[in-house]
């Protein structure tokens, strides 16, 4: 493309009201234009750069399965009315645009597509034979956002590929969610950017698990807190911790809590927005001792002690293998039926905590003989105590709750974490924060959306059951201006190759001198041919306007036909890094190749 012929308007002020530098750069570069609050015209150069993204986008989701396909945005308010959804999307702070077209009938602009696509499952899905499936696309997305702002970053109207999954079994969705956690990573990878995938709230889109990929940079709206080990990332919304103490022993001894509360699993689970399992996973702390033996603690949680506590290690059993523990001892098993279901799964070895143990035989409650009963209720090492098992045969152990041992006594009030908290997979590690702008979302819908809207299939057995669901955002429009916010320097843009707008720009210093546009046309006419995406700089502008315009959209590569010419040569200039080299005419192409 030629500049002259291009619509290619830059400024050179900083407009008034872009505030982040991106939205700064992509305004005074002539990437958009805002036409309205949130809203903005993509012109031709941004249109390249999102076609780019978008096609990283379709080859990572395709290479999983995933098949592309454009559904409506007008939406009938019927489906959200199913689903329950129409109400909040639309009333009070609700963010659907929403419409009554000329028979009066309600609609509204799709801010997302789970409705439609249940829809479309309900009535096409009839067997597990059909499944797994996984559609996305492609598309103009609307929210009328309480603050649209920074462009591209929060519009009323932006581009997003969302997809959405069906299952037979939880393990196939929980394939398809790895599968996108890496096509995820691999996207934002492939885009130049740098990221991190942290725990997520899953919002009003509901369902249990829920990862968030973060672009880091300073002007991003999301808070993370993560670990330096690289064990832990969440989002601040649902990030937990174990509380600061003042004291300075390796664990926080906390005083014996005598008052249980009442919180049941499933409502901790709901507070903290995950599933049993991840909760342990979250209050699991490992230690590998010096002679090899692991040990896992399970915190207790608090709250009702005996229904957590079995839900607790019954996660805990499922856990196990994972984290190569065979043998599971238990404290605190409150009764003979969860003793029994405990033993029932073979795990060889349990443990009554000597004061439990004490109130049961006071109670004449039943003990089951498998259970092991530590009479020595002077404080036991659990590295001697483990030990000890190893030697009398049982191998591995994993362990809950360390109030009777020297080890980790820790009651966790499991809390929202704040920057500097106690790691809860590890009390040595601290929680970092850091900014992040939120480029893609990836949940596990499980059956919210099928359940409400009927959407069933029946299995290898006959029975009918509800489908289950994963859904998957990224947001393109979102994810091109997080590349600028963080590649960029005084001069201007500094675009990832992968997608820039252009690779490379042939400047004319002069274009009153014939033997310049002679070599710049030839090698502009060489450089697209060898598929090196190319433009010229041929307006009639001083050679300063067009070094400072190309530093500004921020081209990977600009080839100078200036002096050098003389000596059969142009000079190249990288503009990440400024380096400057004379090259040969008849080597650029294969150079830059
Ligand atoms: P946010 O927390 O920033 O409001 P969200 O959680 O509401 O985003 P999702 O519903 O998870 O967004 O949508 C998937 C992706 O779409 C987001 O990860 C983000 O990249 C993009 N996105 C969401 N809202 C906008 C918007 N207003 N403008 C541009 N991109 C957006
Ligand atoms: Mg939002
Ligand atoms: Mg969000
Ligand atoms: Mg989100």
């Amino acid at each position: 493309m030629r500049l002259s012929q291009m619509l290619f308007v830059t400024l050179r002020d900083d407009p008034a009201d872009a505030e982040i530098p991106s939205h700064k750069l992509l305004l005074r570069a002539g990437y958009i234009r805002r036409i309205g609050s949130g809203i903005y015209a993509y012109l031709p150069l941004m249109w390249r750069v999102l076609q780019k993204v978008s096609q990283i986008v379709r080859e990572e989701m395709n290479a999983t399965g995933a098949q592309e396909c454009l559904l409506p945005q007008l939406q009938p308010a019927d489906l959200w009315k199913e689903s329950g959804r129409w109400d909040t999307y639309t009333k009070a702070e609700g963010i659907m645009f929403s419409l009554i077209d000329r028979r009066e009938q309600q609609l509204g602009l799709g801010p997302t597509h789970e409705e439609v696509i249940t829809a479309i499952a309900r009535d096409m899905i009839r067997s597990y034979r059909q499944l797994p499936l996984h559609l996305y696309q492609i598309q103009t997305k609307f929210r009328d956002e309480i603050r649209p702002r920074f462009g591209l970053m929060r519009g009323r109207e932006f581009i997003m590929k969302d997809g959405y999954s069906f299952h037979a079994d939880e393990a196939s969705l929980k394939e398809t969610y790895q599968d996108m956690y890496k096509a995820y990573s691999n996207i934002l990878r492939r885009s130049g950017l740098a990221f991190r995938a942290v725990e997520a709230d899953s919002g009003a889109i509901g369902g249990s698990g829920s990862t968030e990929f973060m672009v880091l940079a300073e002007a991003g709206e999301d808070e993370v807190l993560y670990t330096e080990d690289g064990k832990y990332a969440a989002n601040v919304e649902k990030a937990v911790s174990l509380p600061i103490d003042a004291e300075t022993s390796r664990f926080t001894t906390y005083e014996k809590r005598d008052t249980p509360g009442t919180e049941t699993i499933e409502k901790v689970c709901q507070l903290l927005n995950c599933s049993p399992t991840q909760l342990v996973k979250n209050v699991l702390y490992q230690t590998v001792y010096d002679n090899g033996i692991t040990v896992l603690v399970l915190v207790s949680i608090r709250g009702d002690q005996e229904v957590n506590e079995v839900k607790l290690q019954n996660e805990l059993t499922k856990l196990a293998p994972e984290y190569g523990a065979k043998t599971i001892i238990s404290l605190n098993v409150p009764n003979v039926e969860a003793q029994q279901a405990w033993t029932a799964k073979s795990l060889p070895l349990g443990y009554i905590a000597p004061d439990i143990a004490d109130e049961y035989i006071n109670a004449n409650k039943q003990i089951h003989p498998k259970f092991l009963r530590l009479v020595d209720q002077t404080a036991v090492d659990l590295k001697n105590f483990v030990t000890g098992a190893n030697e009398a045969g049982y191998h591995v152990v994993g362990a809950n709750w360390g109030e009777h041992f020297k080890l980790p006594r820790l009651v966790v009030d499991i809390r929202k974490a704040r920057p500097g908290d106690r790691a809860i997979h590890n009390p040595e590690q601290t929680l970092f924060s850091a900014r992040g702008i939120e480029a893609g979302h990836i949940f596990q819908l499980g059956t919210k959306y099928s359940q409400a809207m009927g959407a069933t299939y029946t299995n290898e057995q006959g029975e009918e059951k509800p489908l289950l669901m994963g859904c998957f955002g990224v947001g393109v429009s979102r994810l091109a201006q997080a590349a600028v916010e963080q590649s960029y320097d005084k001069d201007g843009i500094i675009w990832p190759v992968a997608i820039t707008p252009y690779h490379a720009i042939v400047t004319i210093p002069n274009i009153k001198d014939a033997q310049q546009i002679e070599i710049a046309q030839k090698l502009y006419t060489e450089l697209n041919q060898a598929g090196i995406e190319t433009l010229l700089d041929d307006r009639d502008e001083r050679a300063g306007v067009k070094f400072k315009d190309a530093d500004l959209i921020g081209i990977p590569y600009r080839i100078v036909t200036g002096r050098a010419i003389a000596n059969g040569k142009v000079e190249v200039v990288e503009r990440a890094t400024r380096n400057s080299q004379e090259i040969v005419i008849e080597e650029v192409t294969t150079t830059l190749k």
